[in-house]
């Protein structure tokens, strides 16, 4: 049963090995102007930009919507890598950009550096142009499962934010769109409602709505105070003076 397992299965190693090596939609080698999406996949940037114009982006790749979703990378050369298949490295530790480590690209500036350089050297900036990043800028290049989802989890964040913003926009603009109108209309409510509290005109008066069996002047002191006579209150107590009664 083991033996006779999928033969025919790409070797896995090839496959990492073409994944840091190819472009994911041409499969061309590799090379600048390069690009990753917001889930770490590899591009050469004309092939991408071509496919999103035309419209021929395969369904896998559907995350990708505009200029927005691919993000430029800076790859380090690897000397005299010409002929190679593999051709680029980390700058840092020189290990090859070929599956076997981990690459991270920072999202501010680009740069693909390894993780095992980011760990060694802790720093908050980039090790090869020194600009600041945080920790939600270190996007893992072809990364695993969880890490993909990671950044798929962010993405749709980062869209669901960006709506709302449009949204909130298009309600306070003057574009006389409904979201507009009815955002004034609720606005003034708002304010002609913390007008009425401060009229007096509008004042619930106990006094008004006492059973007409009832004392006015007492039916309306288990509310307030409006008997505001010769003793005081304080925030905290209704003060008996003494002798009162
Ligand atoms: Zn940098």
């Amino acid at each position: 049963m083991y033996l006779a397992k999928k033969p025919d299965k790409a070797d896995p190693n090839e496959a990492r090995l073409s994944r840091f090596t190819c472009c994911a939609l041409s499969g061309a080698p590799l090379a600048a102007p390069a690009v990753v999406d917001r889930l770490g996949n590899l591009f050469n940037k004309e092939a991408l930009v071509e496919a999103l114009i035309h419209k021929r982006l395969p369904k896998a790749l559907s995350h990708i919507r505009g200029l927005k979703d691919m993000i430029p990378i800076h790859l380090h050369p690897k000397p005299n890598a010409a002929d190679q298949e593999v051709r680029f490295q980390c700058p840092v530790t020189g290990f090859e950009f070929n599956g076997k480590s981990q690459f991270l690209a920072l999202r501010g500036c680009g740069h693909v550096l390894s993780v095992k350089a980011l760990k060694e050297v802790k720093s908050s900036s980039c090790l090869v142009c020194h600009k600041e990043f945080d920790e939600a800028d270190k996007m893992p290049i072809n990364g695993t499962e969880e890490e993909v989802e990671v950044l798929r989890q962010r993405m749709e964040e980062e869209r669901g934010k960006l709506k709302e913003k449009k949204d909130k926009k298009l309600a306070n603009g003057l574009s006389g769109s409904k979201h507009a109108v009815a955002a004034v209309a609720d606005a003034e409510k708002l304010e002609n409602g913390k007008k009425g509290e401060a009229a007096p005109a509008k004042r619930f008066k106990a006094a008004d709505h006492a059973p007409a069996h009832a004392n006015k002047k007492v039916y309306a002191s288990i509310f307030t105070s409006s008997n505001k006579s010769d003793f005081r209150e304080t925030y905290s107590c209704r003060s008996l003076p003494l002798g009162r009664n």
